[in-house]
């Protein structure tokens, strides 16, 4: 394993902690997945690329990671009340579907879209409708301890008895009297004792298309249920790293922490772990302000607010410019930017691969390049141990990347930096682009055949000096977004930046 100082931010104390998994080299991270009912968008990507980071960074510094990543398949309410509509439901009425239709199409839909942003899959993918009897069995164990109450067939946690013994509010720095003069008064149809109340299952109108049996009635657990039901299942009653996205803080993950404490008297997670928000022309994304582009639309170019299509490795790439916990803002000049990086970054990958070391008469050590290099490669492996911080890790990476084209290029010698630094900064960069950011190139395929061609076709127009035909060739791919690269002993080819 490798020895690095990982630090990370715990939300839940809001400081930055070094990483100390509870029994190494064994990790154990829960990230909450999407509910499907709907085509994945730029918070789905940054939620899960955020944490696909976290999950390569801690394996390739040697930790055995499992990462468990959950479908909501259950028809839940609305996030932060106990009523309004199932959207999964909605959406299954709409098309007449059944729910699991929709459920199988989004859930297909969200697994093509992180894969071509290449995140890797989590080790267990586990769905809410599959862990029924694990959620009842909570509900009970709540119910026992006296932390819960059933009313009409539905049961409801009892936020302010809870709070008598742990305090509720931990994660989100909320206060319990706060909230409870900042809720809205019940109606007086509530079941609830207190609007606070969540609930932990909910008996099921007649209409209602997803329910099962149980002991209080036929119905559906409550939405923050089943991350606990899962969690505890496939990583036990404490674990390492919690995660998910900033909106989910309060109330999913306070309710998971209460419901953690209620049944096994300890926080679920070790390490509470945030992403957060995407706007979109610095405006929250949604329906209503005509700003809420899925990631197909992206792929396509195709919607009224962008420019351009953007492939997956360039929203990947966009992604990681800015360190998971802070907000990024989407816009066309600002993905034509991380457009450009990606591409700078994947010519470098191409190329660091063609280096070889040999060592050059007459070329000497250069102490003062190899300082350079070795601090390029501390600081990018620094800037990951701090908080995974990959916005400062590319802008090292990008350092590396000038020496790698001076050699490429010829201007510099790799016998300058010895053998051991070379390698080292060619492993460093390579590791860095694919194993850790997780950027790959995206292929051409049979193109790149014909490219090899028309290179070749290129070298005998200019050994002929036919440079009418070179001009023709050179503009041609250039309109493809192809650069040709004239070299002193060689040509090759580069995506245009
Ligand atoms: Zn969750």
């Amino acid at each position: 394993m490798r020895l690095h100082d990982l630090k990370l931010f715990n939300t839940l104390t809001r400081q930055k902690e070094k990483f100390e998994p509870l029994s190494p080299p064994r990790v154990g991270m829960y990230v909450c997945g999407p509910t499907v009912y709907g085509d994945a968008h730029l918070g789905h990507a940054r939620a899960a690329v955020s944490f696909d980071v976290v999950y390569r960074y801690l394996t390739f510094l040697g930790y055995k990671v499992r990462y468990v990543r959950n479908i909501t398949d259950v028809g839940h309410l609305e996030a932060d009340s106990d009523d309004g509509e199932d959207k999964i439901a909605k959406k299954a009425k709409l098309e007449q579907l059944e729910p699991m239709e929709v459920v199988q199409h989004y859930a297909e839909s969200y697994h093509r879209d992180m894969e071509l942003l290449n995140t890797r899959k989590p080790s267990i993918e586990p769905r809410a409708t599959g862990h029924i009897p694990e959620q009842i069995q909570l509900v009970e164990d709540i119910l026992s301890q006296g932390l819960a109450y059933e009313e009409n067939g539905s049961v409801y946690f009892d936020v302010l008895k809870y709070n008598e013994g742990t305090k509720y509010g931990r994660l989100s720095g909320r206060v319990i009297e706060e909230l409870v003069s900042g809720s809205r008064d019940l109606d007086g149809q509530s079941e609830k004792r207190n609007a606070l109340d969540f609930a932990l299952w909910k008996k099921a109108a007649p209409e209602h298309l997803m329910k099962w049996p149980s002991p209080w009635s036929l119905g559906f657990p409550g939405w923050h249920l089943e991350c606990t039901a899962m969690s505890s299942k496939y990583l036990g009653q404490h674990f390492d790293i919690h995660g998910g996205g900033m909106d989910l803080m309060f109330p999913h993950h306070e309710c998971e922490i209460a419901q953690g404490n209620a049944c096994n008297h300890q926080d679920p997670a070790k390490y509470w772990l945030h992403n957060n928000m995407i706007t979109i022309n610095g405006q929250k994304m949604g329906k209503s302000l005509g700003n809420f582009i899925t990631l197909q639309q992206l792929f396509q170019g195709d919607h009224p607010v962008l420019e351009q299509a953007y492939s997956p490795m360039t929203i990947r790439y966009f992604i990681l410019t800015a360190h998971y916990r802070s907000t990024l803002d989407f816009s066309n000049q600002a993905l034509q930017a991380a457009q450009k990086g990606y591409k700078k970054l994947i010519n470098g990958f191409r190329i660091s691969g063609m280096l070889t070391y040999t060592e050059e008469s007459g070329v000497s050590i250069d102490e003062n390049q190899i300082e350079q290099a070795k601090k390029s490669i501390q600081a990018a492996y620094a800037a990951m141990d701090d908080d995974f911080n990959t916005a400062q890790a590319i802008g090292h990476l990008f350092n590396l990347l000038k020496k790698i084209n001076s050699m490429y290029t010829g201007q510099l010698s790799p016998s300058v930096f010895g053998k051991e630094v070379f390698d080292q900064m060619i492993s460093t960069f390579r590791s860095f682009v694919t194993e850790i950011l997780g950027l790959v190139e995206e292929k051409m395929d049979a193109q790149e055949q014909l490219l090899k061609l028309l290179l070749d076709l290129y070298q005998e127009a200019k050994v002929q000096r036919d440079y009418r035909r070179v001009d023709e060739i050179r503009a041609n791919l250039k309109s493809l977004g192809i650069i040709v690269k004239d070299m002193k002993n060689k040509i090759d080819w580069a995506y245009e930046e």
